[in-house]
């Protein structure tokens, strides 16, 4: 077992650089952890890659050895990080992957990583003037991978999300939605609804086991003037 983990190790760090990949029995342990009562099994590797091509290639490994993947945002799951099998998965850290990438005005989107933590996410929107509605989460650790995949699509809010970008369990990389150029007469540059089967809401509340969602593309509102807010 411990010649497998050190091949482990020695591939993913050829992938993300070694300071991204941890097998030590501190950071394993602390990985078992989450907001729920439950616990989660010890990872054989733990591992935090920074873009979609390194999520696709750590996948694509894991696929080919039949090494059993758990993905992880924020770890602010009530109902338990998957389990994997003891000693003998590759866990996948997500919250290296949390920038913006694009604000959009014309098309009112914001494009971002899906590790970025839903906070962040809101005050980068707040400092450019707009608001993006995720209610129902602790923000402050909830990431937008997290959320679309538990959260959202058990609270409803997923019709805010227009398009994503997922790797598939052979590592492929799909992305879902409409976008410049599939359309002439498209004016929204991303849009969910194009027509034809909604491939986004497939991945939506599907907790993480149809792929990873490595970037998503979610709607925006002119920042309000009242916020009205409630706490249960
Ligand atoms: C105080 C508190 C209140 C909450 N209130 C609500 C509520 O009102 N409504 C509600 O629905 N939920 C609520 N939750 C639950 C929480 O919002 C969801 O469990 C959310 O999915 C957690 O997101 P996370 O980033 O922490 O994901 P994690 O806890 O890390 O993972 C959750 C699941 O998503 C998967 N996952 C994570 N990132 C990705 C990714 N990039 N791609 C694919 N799969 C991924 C994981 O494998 C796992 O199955 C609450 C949690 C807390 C602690």
């Amino acid at each position: 077992m411990e010649r497998y983990t050190a091949d482990m190790v020695k591939t993913l760090s050829e992938i993300v650089g070694a300071s991204y990949v941890a097998a030590d029995p501190a950071t394993l342990f602390a990985y078992t952890r989450d907001a729920s009562h439950f616990g989660g099994t010890e990872a054989a590797v733990v591992v935090r890659p920074e873009t979609t091509e390194e999520v696709s290639r750590i996948v694509a490994y894991a696929h080919t050895h039949r090494i059993p993947v758990v993905t992880r945002g924020g770890g602010a799951s009530i109902y338990g990080q998957p389990r994997g099998i003891p000693g003998n998965t590759i866990l996948i850290d997500m919250t290296r992957m949390d920038k913006v990438i694009e604000i959009n005005p014309t098309s009112m989107t914001v494009r971002a990583q899906a590790g970025i933590i839903m906070g962040k996410l809101q005050h980068v929107c707040r400092q450019a003037g707009f608001y993006i509605y995720a209610p129902f989460a602790p923000l402050h650790i909830v990431s937008l991978g997290g959320w679309m995949s538990g959260a959202a699509g058990s609270a409803g809010l997923w019709t805010d999300i227009i398009s994503l970008t997922a790797v598939l369990p052979d590592g492929t990389v799909v992305c879902t939605g409409g976008g410049p150029g599939t359309n002439i007469h498209q004016k929204i540059y991303y849009n969910r609804n194009l027509g034809g089967p909604d491939l986004t809401g497939l991945f939506i509340g599907d907790g993480g086991s149809f792929g990873i969602k490595t970037e998503a593309v979610v709607r925006i509102t002119p920042y309000p003037k009242v916020l009205r807010a409630s706490i249960y």
